[in-house]
Formats: structure tokens, sequence, C-alpha cells
């Protein structure tokens, strides 16, 4: 890219994918050929993607609607000027014809060095974050043909890699995939029963006072289960597009700059956030795919340190998610690819191997069972329920497909109901034929079905039971149906794998200077607005603890420590490295 070529560059959140067009553009820059477009949805978090990079002492800017005239002109001129390195901009405000004329400006003036298009996957239709707007990017290719395009995202399957690549006009660009594996990164799914009691446990045994995210799919259980996690003393804010603009940016700006924020929301948050430290990703509602799945859970853990992805799933779920999917507007083809991406997440949810596996899996990446999962750490006993499961499709069939779950399982059982009188349904041949299956069971045989869309529950008509898909063939077939036995405790274990040094724990004496300087640090963000983790992370601040620096060039040894930070803040960190006594942390 430096050297003028285009790519599709495809790697996970966490992976540095910032930084495949950022040092391209300081190059170009430095090489005398101007400015980089940034094009970028995110325009609630421009503000604070120009601050880090201010942080670190590379002029960038942003021309949004939340500028005042004055300041807008004042950053049209730098950039006309090619005075700024790197220019964020909406693709709306990206494709205007006002804009588009001072491109030509900035071209003609040979200070056009680079267009980087990022959250490349909102041009593709099958994806959770379509924008039509991004369609209309091929009009930079049409006008700048000489200037070099870099497309990214962090989440892309085979196909919508092609549309990324078909809609931008980037078929001749290198493709750059990594691997989309997050080892740090854990892996649980639970069944739903209580949704909220466990999640509650989940963030008090595993994560109390630190910062995470809770996924919901309507604003009314955003707010509920926010004010339940806020009762239960966590605190938890709201974030969802029917709150107005004021109150989202506040609640995002205190989960971003606070310590131990739950943000509660539906996926209308987290595109683009960059906050290294979230610990854990918990989704209550079933996400729409593997991808969106995959995009959310990788909010998580960012800054390399063990984070968890924990999920509840149960039928309600699977039945909520077919019946928006078939009653949804999209044509017939379009619906095909839908259910083919809702039954890969639901395999996933059933899985009784590697989750980590299965996920990479879907992005074309082949694998080794991961041992940082719950399938891996707590392997779940499973049995093969094929001939009950055959069972359950012949007695909807002999049932004449009119009824709904409780009375299947009654005329399996065996149980003498009113309803069973009524329909002469002891006389089936299906009738008792299940009695030594549980209801539970039988239960888990009915959501292992329509999650493989074998059957499905017709809401529209009592609830019925209705046989779908390749029922026919599966009851002739001999194929095994492998169903968990029950859900056993499932707490993935932490990888244990010997700490690296600059991970290994901090002494009493290291952990008194830690504090220190994470107050100070607190006391920092606050004066300038900014978040913690801009200042410096928590490693720089561990490796500094370590060190106790006394003088700059010591200082600037450390790992995270560049030449404009040094200036900012060394002085205050070597002052306060000196104040703070060594030998008393163990007393
Ligand atoms: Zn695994």
């Amino acid at each position: 890219v430096t050297g003028g070529d285009d790519a599709l560059v495809l790697m996970p959140t966490g992976g540095g994918k910032s930084l495949c067009y950022q040092l391209p553009a300081l190059a170009r820059q430095r090489a005398g050929n101007g400015v980089t477009i940034v094009v970028s949805p995110l325009i609630a978090l421009m503000r604070d993607q120009v601050l880090a990079l201010h942080e670190l002492g590379i002029e960038a800017a942003f021309l949004n609607s939340t500028l005042d005239p004055h300041e807008f002109e004042e950053t049209r001129r730098r950039m006309l000027a090619g005075e700024i390195t790197l220019l964020y901009a909406a693709p709306e405000r990206v494709t205007n014809v006002n804009f588009l004329v001072d491109l030509a400006t900035l071209h003609d003036a040979g200070k056009l060095a680079l267009f980087a298009i990022d959250e490349a996957h909102c041009v593709s239709q099958w994806g959770h974050d379509f924008r039509p707007e991004y369609r209309g990017l091929t009009v930079l290719h049409e006008r700048f043909p000489d200037v070099p395009r870099i497309a990214l995202t962090a989440t892309a399957d085979a196909l919508t890699r092609k549309e990324i690549a078909a809609n931008l006009d980037l078929g001749q660009a290198k493709q750059f995939v990594s691997s989309f594996d997050r080892p740090n990164i854990s892996y649980a799914i639970e069944e739903k029963k209580r949704a909220r009691d466990q999640l509650l446990k989940f963030i008090r045994e595993s994560h109390g006072g630190e910062s995470g995210i809770v996924y919901c799919l309507s604003r009314k259980k955003v707010e509920e289960t926010a004010a339940f996690l806020a009762d239960h003393g966590i605190t938890a804010l709201p974030y969802h597009a029917g709150l107005s603009p004021a109150v989202r940016q506040r609640n995002q700006d205190r989960f971003l700059r606070e310590d131990g924020v739950v943000m509660t929301a539906t996926i209308a948050f987290g595109m683009g956030i960059d906050k290294p430290d979230v610990r854990f990703v918990a989704h209550l509602d079933l996400p729409k795919n593997i991808e969106g799945y995959y995009q959310e859970t990788g909010r998580a853990g960012r800054d390399g340190e063990p984070a968890e992805a924990w999920m509840v799933y149960g039928l309600q779920d699977v039945v909520l998610q077919r019946n928006m999917l078939e009653g949804s507007e999209a044509g017939a083809q379009h619906k095909q690819v839908l259910r083919g991406k809702l039954d890969a997440l639901l395999a996933l949810c059933e899985s009784t191997h590697c989750r980590r596996q299965q996920l990479l899996a879907y992005f074309d990446e082949p694998s080794e069972p991961c041992g940082n999962c719950d399938n891996c750490v707590n392997p779940p006993d499973t049995w093969d329920a094929g001939r009950e499961a055959r069972m359950f499709l012949s007695c909807i069939y002999r049932c004449e497909q009119n009824f709904g779950a409780g009375h299947i399982i009654d005329v399996l059982r065996g149980k003498e109901t009113d309803k069973v009188h009524r329909f002469n349904h002891w006389n089936l041949s299906t009738w008792g034929i299940g009695a030594e299956v549980t209801e539970q069971q039988w239960r888990a045989v009915q959501r292992g079905l329509v999650a493989r869309g074998l059957i499905y529950q017709d809401t529209e008509h009592y609830n019925v039971l209705r046989l779908s898909g390749g029922w026919r063939e599966f009851i002739k077939s001999e194929e095994p149906f492998e169903l968990r036995i029950a859900v056993k405790k499932a707490k993935p274990a932490r990888k244990k794998e010997a700490l690296p040094e600059d991970e290994a724990a901090l002494t009493p004496d290291q952990e008194l200077l830690f504090e220190a300087l994470r107050s100070w640090r607190k006391q920092q963000a606050d004066e300038r607005a900014l978040a913690a983790y801009m200042i410096f992370d928590n490693k720089t601040l561990r490796g500094i603890a370590r060190m106790r620096p006394n003088s700059p060039e010591q200082l600037a040894e450390v790992k995270g420590v560049g030449q404009t930070k040094l200036e900012t803040y060394g002085p205050a960190v070597l002052e306060l490295v000196a104040a703070e006594p060594v030998g008393q942390g163990g007393a």
C-alpha cells in the first residue's frame, strides 16, 4: 500500500487492523504524497480516534456534522493545504459532490495519498451492518484511479469477502487474510434458564468490577437488564438507538473512560469501539449469524489479556430468529442465504465439540481443538438421540402437524390427558413409545430438531409443530443426532501457560507503584478529557512499575512509551517513580 498498490485486509479485532492504513498514511505523507482519507461509518467515535492519534504525535482530523462551521472550515483548509496525515469522514460525506471537488483539488496538487475504507463489510447486503452509501464509494476509484485504496474489515465470511471485492471494485487488489483466531478469548454457550440470574452470577463470579458488554435484542430488554444489574450493585448503563444522542454519547464516554462499567446494549453499540480492556461480552439473545457473533465477541480482550465470550441460548431464541427471518420482506433467494447463516450459528450453539474450531472453520480457517472453550475444558456428555429424533418427527406426522410440542411429548410419553382422549391419540402407533425418555430430554430433542431446521414452530397457528427441510430423508437415514445430556457447569479455565515476563505478577512494591501510576493516569485522563488507556495502557504502566526508570532514556525503553508520550508525560512519571518509596510494600 505504501508503494501505491490496492489491498483488501481481513483481520480480527485487536489484530492491528488500523496500523495497516496508518503506517502507509504516515509513510506516504513523509514521501510527499499528502493526505490519506479514512472512510469510516463511525461518526460518534471519530473524535476519540483522532485524539488517540494526536497523543501519538500524528496530524489527524475529522470532518463531520459535530464540528461547528468555523472548525469545519479550518479543518478543510488544512486538508486542502495537505497538512493533515489522516482525515476521517463518513461515506456520505466522501461521496458528496462538494467533497469530491475538494478531493479533485487535492489530487491536482499531488496531495491525495491514499483511500482507506474501514469497516468494509458494510458494503455487503448480507452482513449485519449494511450501509447502502458504501456502494457509492466506487466513485473514488472512477475519479481517482491512480490513488491506491485499502479496504479493511474484522469480519467477513467467503460470501461477504466476494461482495466487498466486487462492490468496491477491488477485484485486482491483493488480499491479506490473517488468522481470525483470538486465543485470549474463551467461549462458552449455556442453556438459557433464568437468563438474568445466570448473567448476574457470571459477572459476580468471574468479572466483578470489570468492564463488559451485555447484548440484548430489544431496547426494552436493554433497559430492564441495565436496571436489574444496577439494582444488584453493578455499574451498568443502557445503550440503544431509542435513547437521545446526548445520553448515548454520555454513556459511551463513561464506558470508554471509567473502569468497570458494564454497557447493556443492542447491536447499535460497539462497532469501532476501541476499548482495550473489555473483559467480557455476554449475549442474552441470539445474534443474527456467526459474523455478528464474532464481531460482537471480538470487542473483548483487545489488549491480549484473558477475556470471555459468554452466551445463553434457548429454544425461544431459535423460534424468534426463524420467525423474524421468515416474516421479513426479503426475497426468496435472500432468505435462503439468511437461513444458511442462521443454521450455522445454531449448529455452533448446539455443538458438543470445540467452539473455536467451529468458529474458525466458518471463516475457512482449519484449526485444532483449542483447550480454551467450554466444550474443550469441560467436554459435555452426549447421547445419540437419533432414535428419539425420528420418533419425534413421526409423532408430529401422525398428529397431522396440527399440535404443539407439549401434546407431541404427551403422546410420545403415553400420558393420558383430555386432549389425548379427545383426539383418540392413544390409538396412534407413536403412543407411549418414548415413555422412558424424560420431558426435559424430549425438549432437548425438539430444540435440536428446530436448530437443524427439520421442524419449526408455526407461530401464526397456535405454535403447532410442522415438519420441514429434509425431515423425510433424515427419518430414512441412519444419521446420528448428537445431543448434550445436560449442561454441566461450564466454567472455562483460563489458559494456564507460563506467563511471559511482561505479564507475570508484580511484587508488592511494584504493585504499589502501579496503583500510584494508575491514579495519576486517571487524573490526567480527567483533565485532558481522554480515555485512560490513550495515555498509557495497563501493560505499559506495569512495565514502568517493574523497571522504576530514573531517566528519560530508561523510560523510553518501556514498551508503549514513544517519543511524543515521553515528552508529554515523561517528567511527571519520573517524578512519581522517584517519589514512591521502595521496600515498604511487604510491610
Ligand atoms: Zn475449544
